[in-house]
């Protein structure tokens, strides 16, 4: 079997495809694609191309379109929040940063405004955001507080969790992230988001979370395509698979990674429908 995306990338010269569908009723093995962008093409500075449609065979086919960040549907996370996903994403934090470093910079600012743009909330206590956390209270530490020393009472990172963070871990290890989040001075709150506003968060207690940069990762869940594959699906929505990660509704198909999920659950209709 040949790599969908090598071969796609040798005939279009890009590497931003996109599979849109899996089959359909009469043609069983082949995966419909379209291009997504110009990136790496001669005309990547012009308009944006029209896509181009086109169909790959296959023998065996491996899915692994990842999944995408958990928002509940809550309002105003999409709008507002970055997430931890992708280079991109990292980029705009970085950018957003800075801009709310120098707008705070500007002397004629009332107080209560340039605190909001220094406030950084995360929200999510897993692994991801309790080491987010961390990092980014070290670097205002160690770099803003140097860079722009001014502004150094009123920068702060918050962690916004339901529960108790890192919950699916023993007591002593959630023990000692919240001392050394606590050392590196993020400020712990438990609360659940209700929606998110352009400057501000609201609790569902009710509570104001006035803020100016937020980010936002409470999981990971089945991105569009997946949840439009016509495959079953395991609970919480990503592709069922057996043990060898085979998706039983489909012959010579396969899902690895993030999008596939086996689960126990599900193993009696994966047996009926293997007969
Ligand atoms: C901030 C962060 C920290 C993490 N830390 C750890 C860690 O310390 N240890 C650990 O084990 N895991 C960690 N993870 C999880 C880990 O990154 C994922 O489990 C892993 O990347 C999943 O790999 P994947 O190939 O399934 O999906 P991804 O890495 O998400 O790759 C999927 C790819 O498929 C592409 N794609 C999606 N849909 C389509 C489509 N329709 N057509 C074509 N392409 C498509 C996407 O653009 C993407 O490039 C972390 C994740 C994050 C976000």
């Amino acid at each position: 079997m040949r790599s969908v995306a090598f071969s796609l990338c040798i005939r279009r010269q890009s590497y931003h495809v996109s599979v849109r569908q899996l089959n359909d009723c009469e043609h069983k093995d082949l995966v419909y694609c379209e291009t997504v962008s110009n990136r790496g093409l001669p005309n990547e500075q012009g308009p944006p191309m029209e896509p181009y449609r086109f169909k790959v065979a296959y023998d065996k086919l491996v899915i692994a379109a990842g999944a995408e960040p958990l928002t509940f549907n809550i309002k105003g996370v999409k709008e507002h929040a970055f997430f931890l996903r992708e280079v991109n994403n990292a980029q705009e934090i970085r950018k957003r940063l800075l801009l709310n470093l120098m707008k705070a910079d500007n002397t004629g600012l009332p107080v209560e405004e340039r605190k909001r743009l220094l406030h950084c909330v995360v929200v999510g206590g897993g692994p991801t955001e309790v080491e987010f956390s961390g990092e980014l209270s070290d670097f205002i530490i160690k770099d803003v507080h140097e860079q722009y020393s001014h502004v150094k009472d009123d920068i702060h990172v918050t962690l916004i969790e339901a529960n108790d963070i890192l919950s699916s871990f023993d007591v002593g290890l959630r023990e000692y992230a919240t001392n050394q989040l606590i050392k590196c001075g993020v400020r712990l709150m438990i609360g659940i988001v209700k929606e998110v506003h352009e400057k501000k968060i609201v609790l569902n207690d009710g509570t104001d979370v006035p803020y100016g940069l937020l980010v936002w990762s409470t999981g990971v869940g089945p991105s569009d395509f997946v949840k439009s594959l016509n495959v079953l699906k395991s609970l919480g929505g990503r592709i069922g698979i057996d043990q060898w990660m085979r998706i039983p509704s489909v012959e010579d198909v396969f899902a690895i990674g993030d999008c596939g999920r086996e689960g126990r659950q599900i193993s009696s209709e994966f047996v009926q429908q293997d007969r």
